[in-house]
């Protein structure tokens, strides 16, 4: 005789209780994986120098939490203060030297090897670290948190590329700047101090344009395939 259908149902909502565990135990697993990765990127940034708000934002880790990783990695508290908030600095002259050769990374690995934004930024900054460790002058100008900024700007449509006429690099540039006569800032570096810099600076400048050239060229990016 077939069990009636009470004694089925009396079986249901155990079996609904074994796959709610299983899925609740695969779901915590996810989140435990999620925190792990979100730390290890958080320990990566705060290595690279990202400030807390960075941090705040791309992480779902809690302020006290994130306060006491970055004790612990740089044996301070974190500084305090607003946010670079402009977009000016990416244009002056160096600066924007500098943050053309890690948006030229950026953009390539964005489009080449389809990391999401944050690993992205992390890869293209230590690039960008890495080619400013073969210059003379090998002081980073572009600090992580600004090179984060910067993607922000280029999200929010505040910057654009522009393609220099004389040596066809990008560069960083505001929106809707009109570019059909550019030139960038290696190419044309300011005259400012032309009279009285010596002639070894003057040498010195020269050999770390060429290096960034080389590098802020578009086909220098294609290395990383
Ligand atoms: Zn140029």
């Amino acid at each position: 005789m077939p069990p009636s259908c009470w004694q089925h149902r009396r079986h249901l909502p155990s079996l609904h209780l074994l796959f709610r565990d299983a899925a609740n135990s695969m779901a915590k697993e996810k989140s435990l994986l999620d925190e792990m990765r979100q730390i290890q990127l958080a320990i990566e940034l705060i290595e690279l120098g990202a400030r807390l708000q960075v941090l705040e934002t791309e992480t779902n880790i809690s302020r006290g939490r994130l306060i006491r990783l970055y004790k612990e990695i740089h044996g301070a508290s974190p500084p305090k203060g607003m946010l670079p908030f402009s977009t000016d600095w990416f244009v002056t002259w160096l600066p924007n030297i500098h943050s053309s050769l890690f948006y030229n990374f950026y953009r390539a690995i964005r489009e080449q090897s389809g990391l999401e934004r944050m690993p992205a930024i992390v890869k293209s900054y230590k690039m960008y670290l890495e080619q400013i460790s073969l210059l003379e002058d090998s002081t980073p100008v572009l600090g992580l948190t600004r090179a984060w900024t910067l993607v922000r700007f280029f999200e929010n449509d505040m910057m654009q590329m522009s393609t220099c006429t004389r040596c066809n690099g990008h560069f960083v540039a505001h929106a809707h700047s009109l570019d059909h006569n550019y030139v960038c800032g290696i190419c044309n570096p300011p005259s400012r101090a032309g009279k009285t810099r010596r002639a070894a600076e003057r040498a010195r400048r020269k050999a770390a344009g060429d290096t960034m050239h080389k590098a802020v060229a578009s086909e220098s990016v294609s290395r990383l395939n």
